[in-house]
């Protein structure tokens, strides 16, 4: 059945990044967190409708281009994005990204947005929508490993979501960190500055690592990390990009999105091909445990899935509607007579 409405000229809307700043101040950030986080859990609860592959990576030497597609049966969703952990050296995001919607109906899109915001507010939703479900009851403290573009996102989420109340945040690059704390001035958080990433674990139930480089990094090492905490690890998300130690795996129970991805994308591609895993999805259904004592060592081994874009995209287009936040694009040609496709182009000629 088709969802687009019956309209004589098919106009698809877009948000930009100027809309999408105005709808996260109009519904505000944490909110917007609380919601998409609601959406994400939504999805990975119907997730038997979801088409599931692993994303299609095109690989360089200084980064990735990745398309994310996925559908539910009634909506096809997909994400461009890149990772290029040296383009801040230029001024440039490590991480853009875009997406559209499409009818599977009739296969229009239905939705355009820009998606660098979007995945940042989608990837710290998930992170503490996990969190939920698997950091020691009463956690308040969190260690953000890691300050760049998407580390207040993070904070912010896990204040919203899962009640944490202090952050305390370590960077290797000391502007970083600066400029995170300066970010999240005033939030309702409290905010520390600490010098290495050991110092930042003090008291913290749960770590967050995000880090970038595109290597096989031990952002955390085995000896650093005690019983009962759990680890949120958004870095290590492309193959020979890692970030724990593999003696860590070894004690942790590992928790992943969809395993075929994450063993190619994520902590996971250090340790054998049948390393035990429990799906989120599982977890979120009841079908798998979660955190079943203290003691365990929790990992959320993220490396971002489709099925979150696709519910960040249709919480988007849920939320612009009756909004001005978006513009009509102009971007499906609609010839009177579907089959004069030509007819169309040559009486558009100038006169
Ligand atoms: P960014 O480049 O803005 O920030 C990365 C920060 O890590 C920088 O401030 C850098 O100084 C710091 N860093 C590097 N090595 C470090 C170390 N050894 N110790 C402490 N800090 C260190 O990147 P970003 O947009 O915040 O993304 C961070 C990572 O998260 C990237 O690798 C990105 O690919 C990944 N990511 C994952 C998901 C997901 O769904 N899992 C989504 C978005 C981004």
């Amino acid at each position: 059945m088709s969802i687009l409405p019956p309209s004589d000229k098919a106009y698809v809307p877009f948000v930009s990044v100027d809309n999408m700043m105005k709808l996260v101040h109009h519904i505000g950030v944490e909110q917007m967190l609380i919601g998409l986080a609601d959406y994400i859990e939504e999805d990975f609860k119907r997730w038997e409708l979801f088409d599931k592959t692993p994303r299609v990576a095109s690989h360089s030497a200084e980064g990735v281009i990745e398309l994310m597609p996925t559908s539910d049966g009634e909506v096809y969703g997909f994400k461009y994005v890149n990772g290029h952990p040296s383009n801040t050296k230029q001024g440039l995001q490590t991480v853009t990204a875009f997406g559209l919607l499409a009818d599977v109906g009739n296969g229009y899109p239905v939705l355009l947005s820009e998606m660098t915001i979007l995945t940042a507010l989608r990837t710290a939703a998930t992170s503490a929508l996990v969190a939920k479900y698997l950091a020691p009851k009463g956690a308040d403290t969190m260690a953000m490993i890691g300050n760049g573009a998407q580390s207040e996102f993070q904070s912010l989420a896990m204040k919203a979501i899962v009640g944490i109340k202090n952050v305390r945040l370590y960077d290797i690059d000391k502007a970083a960190t600066k400029k995170a704390a300066k970010n999240l001035a005033g939030l309702g958080l409290n905010v520390v500055e600490c010098d290495s990433a050991e110092a930042s674990m003090e008291g913290a139930q749960i770590i967050t690592t995000c880090t970038a480089d595109k290597q096989y990094a031990t952002i955390l090492t085995d000896n650093m990390i005690g019983a009962g905490v759990h680890i949120n690890a958004i870095g290590g998300d492309c193959p020979g990009k890692t970030e724990l130690a593999p003696a860590i795996l070894d004690r942790a129970d590992i928790f992943v999105e969809f395993p075929p991805q994450t063993r190619i994308e994520g902590e996971i591609q250090q340790m054998a091909e049948d390393h035990p895993v429990t799906e989120l999805w599982q977890v979120m259904t009841g079908a798998a445990k979660g955190r079943t004592s203290d003691a365990q060592i929790t990992l959320f081994d993220s490396v971002g899935f489709a099925t979150e874009d696709f519910s960040a995209l249709r919480y988007v287009r849920k939320h612009i509607e009756g909004t001005e936040f978006f513009l009509d694009l102009d971007m499906l040609a609609d010839p009177d007579d579907p089959r004069d496709l030509f007819g169309m182009v040559r009486r558009a000629a100038p006169k």
